[in-house]
This record gives structure tokens, sequence and C-alpha cells, in this order.
């Protein structure tokens, strides 16, 4: 689940692309009620790394910019190791070190509470929104922390304004499978959602480019783009692997996460549309095409619609922007 997709006026459009895995809670969560003037304070009580340098992901610096970060890494130096192997499985999410060169990564931030994880929202679109600014109005910013605190309970992780923001249980559970101090979840279960989670956000993370649909469209073929790459038990195996949690979470509890799908609608979709341009979704040539870069894979459906339907690879993007971009809520 995603926060509200609020375009505001006031440009905020980048709030729209805050993507995340939601847990499979019922009915709506409670928002949390917070404003600009405790924001900074709760932000920087988090765990917040900024992400320094150019090149492979892996070989990225971290770098603590907040109170609760320094505090981490003194009470855990095991902390570092954790966020060194999200690092690395992004990286392998990229396809390797030389194909993560490019991938736009300003941060990662571990959350300690519900609040602290939309104060984090918060502070990475200070921080580095580039529709924001460096001078937001008093009016932008309390726009920005509603906006920021809308779905934060039900919000697993999300990736927003190249951050990497990781809730409270998913932080959690990763900080505990490695022996740090946290303040979420501990259990095998969460070990192994967070593992499925970070897999789906890694995706978002590698693969911004666009493929060819219309906003709306454009949001839920990239969240099914990500539950592409994290629901199957091979590829949760390879991220348990980056995240040196092998010892700690079993297959059978990467199995179970897998019965966590926050856009099903998202899946049949992508499943219809491969159909449709005559690719069987479970067959090798779905998975090879599923492995290339959302733009090549917009493409490639639009054109074999068209192909299969005799109709025009416009009227084949246009159908396939309002199908993903008609799932029973806006996330
Ligand atoms: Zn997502």
């Amino acid at each position: 689940m995603l926060l509200s997709p609020n375009i505001t006026p006031v440009g905020f459009a980048a709030i729209g692309r805050m993507l995340g895995v939601a847990p499979p809670t019922s009915g709506t969560p409670a928002s949390v009620a917070m404003n600009p003037a405790s924001l900074d304070t709760l932000a920087d009580q988090q765990a917040r790394f900024r992400v320094e340098g150019s090149g492979p992901v892996g070989g990225r610096s971290l770098v603590p910019i907040s109170t609760g970060a320094r505090e981490l890494l003194e009470e855990s130096p095991a902390a570092r190791d954790v966020l060194s192997g999200v690092l690395a499985l992004i990286e392998h999410a990229a396809g390797g070190a030389e194909a993560s060169a490019g991938v736009v990564l300003n941060g990662i931030a571990l959350a300690s509470s519900v609040e602290g994880h939309a104060a984090n929202t918060y502070a990475a679109h200070l921080a580095d929104d580039p529709e924001l600014g460096r001078s937001p109005s008093g009016a932008q910013l309390a726009q920005l922390a509603s906006d920021s605190s809308g779905d934060a309970p039900a919000t697993k992780a999300l990736v927003t304004s190249g951050w990497l923001n990781v809730g409270v249980d998913v932080a959690g559970a990763l900080l505990a499978a490695r022996g740090a101090p946290v303040g979420g979840a501990t259990s095998v279960t969460h070990a192994a959602l967070a593992v499925r989670v970070l897999r789906h956000e890694a995706q978002h993370l590698v693969d911004t480019s666009s493929p060819g649909l219309t906003p709306a469209g454009t949001h839920g073929f990239h969240e099914a783009l990500a539950e592409a790459h994290s629901t199957h038990l091979e590829q949760l195996q390879d991220a348990r692997g980056m995240l040196a949690l092998d010892a700690a979470v079993p297959d059978e509890a990467l199995r179970s996460s897998l019965t966590t799908r926050p856009y099903p609608q998202h899946e049949r979709t992508l499943a219809q549309a491969l159909k449709a341009a005559g690719i069987e979704p479970t067959s090798a040539d779905a998975a090879a095409l599923l492995a290339r870069p959302a733009s090549q894979i917009g493409v490639a459906l639009a054109e074999g619609i068209a192909r299969s339907e005799g109709t025009t690879v416009e009227q084949a993007r246009a159908d396939l922007s309002r199908a993903f971009g008609t799932d029973g809520r806006a996330h």
C-alpha cells in the first residue's frame, strides 16, 4: 500500500511515486496525526543514512545523518552490516555491479516507530524531492506532513525521492535477525517478510524507466513488475543471501511470505497483458521479457497486443494504461 496519491496543487507530484508493500491488513488504517514542527525532531530520532558516492551501489558509502543513526551504530556495529546487505541486494536487483552504477539511491532510513516512518517520508521529500524546492512554504510543509502520515501504519517500506524508507516492523526484523537491537518485530515470519518487501522495493529503485503508459497506469505497472521480481521462491532465496539471512530465515518462512499479495489486481493485469501479447505468463519467454527494463516491457507488450488483436500500438498502450490504472483503489 502506498501513501495516498495526493497530487496536490503545490507540486508534490513525487508523493504519487511512493511505493510500498502493504501487510495483509483489513480496512483502512488510522492516519498518524503530525505537524511539521514535530517531524524534524522525530526524523532525527530515526536511523537515517545518506548514501554517498557513485558507481556500483555496493561500493557506495553509508553516512549516518541523524542522532538515531549514530546511536544505532554505537549500540550495534552489526547494523552497518545489515545496511551493507541492503546495498548488496539493490546491486543484485539491478543486475550486478556495473548495471547498478546508474541507480539513484539518496539514502536508507530505518524507522523505530510508525510515526518515525512517516517522519522519514517527510524528511526524504524535504531533502531530495526535486519538485519541492529548498524553500517550501508553511502551507506546503503542512500538506507534506499530512501526505506523509496518511498510510504510514500500513506501509512496510517505500521508495520516495530516491530514499529507501523501511518501516518499523521490517527494520526491526532485519536488525534482530542480525543480532542488532530493535524497536519493532523480531519473528522469523517478519524476517521473511522483510526479505520479500526489500526485494520488491529494490525493484522500484533499480528500474524507474517509464513503460510509456499514463501516470495512473505507470504506477500499477511498476507494482506488478516489483511483484514479478519478488514472488518466486528463487528470487527470495537470492535476496536472502544478499541480506546474509540464510541462517535466520528458512525456505518455509519465505514460502509463507508469498501469501502477502498487496497488488493482486496488478499481478492479474500483467498476466492478462502477457497473454494478450501472445506470451504465456509462466513461460521462459515471459521471464526473459520481465527481466528487461519497464520501458522495453511496455513497448513489447503494446506491440504484441497490437499484433494479436489487430489494433494499433497506440490503442494497445491506451488499453494497457486503463487496465493498470483502474485497480479498485489508487495505491
Ligand atoms: Zn511497490
